[in-house]
């Protein structure tokens, strides 16, 4: 894939990167060793002192940052400027608590004293092109690491820009570097012997190679892959509330959220009125230019997810799935200007009554589609929710304590959250199971990944 920045609104191309070559990439991997070589032993007032200049600059920045976020991947500018300062959340965040997460544990033994590992690489994706750059590279940075970006290839713009900004915040040369290269190009690095962990955000084939890889080479991995998470709506729910918040957990970030709600499972007592209200709210949204505060819904970020979004609800739909709002994209097209006529749209849709054996049994639908399933109690809406490789997030609506209860011990997932939304917090761990990924970000579990625990005795 070439590195371009390309306006998926309008299908523009700003401009194209040529990949690093061997002997450039040597260069930048030589120093960020050697200025791990000094930041490790940097203090962690400074380290903090840095990371609040960051969380500044972020804040100071945010319109401009998000404009450019915007321009690259096409989400709503709101949510884009919102992305922005979350960013300064997280850095502040660790610039208050890394110290504490990271302070020796005493026993009656002895310690543990934590210390970094070196470079670590981080494999990140367009959806959350600053986010999730900033969630893995707030904690490594605190921890003392140095960190090296291999971005998407459709975000080079973000990527430098990242770069930038740790640079005007005062870290050293070399703490953080984007590496403008290729999936291909990935390997060489992770093999580097300077190189002592990767941390990937995005799909599984991806994590999967990445990983082998890490494996081959003995180096840490942590994994944040995708998601078909669940959103479990029973008979006591607060309707009002749970429908409001369905449209955002669908549609945050025009759909291409891993811990977006994909999967609706609904008690069939209140399936109807549920499905009803769901399909009104869908049928308002704007859909459009994303630069447009009032846009809803902006465009998807490449025309390759945008392909993929469609077969995947074509085939629902020959199987016997129904529409009942989107799915169209002709229709979408002849309400668009003409100068979005070559962006990457795709309509807010409803699926339901979809059979087994279609993509929505095991893909993940990364844009914005819902999909709804009707089941008959607890029983079998926890069955469904589970019968899914993924295993990321689940959303679960009841105000009965005691299906709470169930919903928290037996959901598949690494998050639950009840009567509300799945979201990240830099201050709760945040991560997956089965082929959701392995490991932790954020909260104090995310700056253990990528430490070495040392055991210390002294007699
Ligand atoms: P990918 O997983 O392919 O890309 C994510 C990152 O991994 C990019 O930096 C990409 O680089 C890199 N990458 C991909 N393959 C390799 C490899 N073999 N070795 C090293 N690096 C690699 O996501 P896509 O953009 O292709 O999206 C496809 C699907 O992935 C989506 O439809 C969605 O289902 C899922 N996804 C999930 C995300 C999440 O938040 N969990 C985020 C993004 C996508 P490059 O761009 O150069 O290929």
């Amino acid at each position: 894939m070439a590195i371009q920045s390309i306006n998926p609104a309008t299908g523009k191309v700003y401009k194209t990167y040529s990949p690093l070559r061997l002997d450039e990439i040597e260069q930048k991997l030589a120093a960020g060793e050697a200025q791990y070589q000094h930041y490790r032993w940097t203090s962690f007032s400074d380290r903090s002192t840095w990371l609040r200049a960051a969380a500044d600059y972020l804040e100071d920045h945010a319109e401009v940052l998000g404009r450019i976020m915007t321009q690259e991947m096409g989400k709503p500018i709101g949510a884009a400027i919102a992305e922005v300062k979350k960013c300064a959340w997280v850095c502040r965040h660790y610039a208050e608590h890394g110290a504490d997460y990271l302070a020796d544990e005493r026993s009656a033994i002895g310690y543990v004293r934590y210390q970094p590992l070196g470079i670590i690489l981080a494999v990140m994706p367009w959806n959350f092109p600053l986010w999730q750059v900033f969630r893995l590279a707030a904690p490594a940075l605190m921890a003392g690491n140095v960190v090296v970006l291999k971005h998407a290839s459709n975000v080079p713009k973000c990527a430098l820009s990242i770069e930038q900004i740790f640079r005007k915040a005062g870290f050293p040369e070399g703490a953080f570097q984007t590496l403008l290269i290729t999936a291909e190009q990935t390997a060489t690095v992770i093999a580097d012997e300077r190189v002592r962990g990767v941390s990937l955000t995005g799909s599984g084939p991806a994590g999967s190679q990445v990983a082998a890889t890490a494996g081959q080479h003995l180096k840490k991995v942590v994994l944040e892959l995708g998601g078909s998470d669940p959103f479990i709506v029973l008979p006591s729910a607060d309707l009002d509330q749970a429908v409001e918040t369905a449209v955002m957990a669908r549609l945050q970030n025009n759909g291409q959220s891993c811990i977006a709600a994909k999967r609706f499972i609904l008690v069939s007592t209140i399936a109807d009125e549920f499905e009803t209200r769901l399909v009104d709210k869908f049928n308002a949204l704007k859909v459009g230019d994303p630069m447009q505060s009032e846009t809803d819904i902006g465009p998807l970020a490449t025309p390759s997810i945008l392909q993929d979004i469609h077969k995947q609800v074509h085939d629902c739909l020959i199987s016997g799935a129904k529409a009942l709002v989107g799915g169209n994209l002709e229709k979408l097209k002849a309400t668009l200007p003409p100068e979005l006529e070559l962006g990457n749209f795709y309509p807010p849709t409803i699926l339901s009554h979809i059979p087994p054996g279609t993509p929505a049994d095991q893909e993940e639908f990364f844009g914005p589609v819902a999909l709804i399933f009707r089941v008959q109690d607890l029983d079998e809406a926890i069955q469904l929710a589970n019968a899914t490789a993924f295993g990321l997030g689940a959303s679960g609506w009841t105000q009965d304590s005691a299906e709470q209860q169930r919903l928290v011990n037996e959901i598949e997932a690494g998050a639950v959250f009840i009567n509300s939304m799945v979201k990240s917090d830099p201050r709760l761990p945040f991560g997956g199971i089965k082929q959701s990924g392995i490991g932790r970000e954020l909260g104090r579990h995310g700056i253990l990944e990528f430490v070495n625990a040392k055991t210390v005795c002294v007699s």
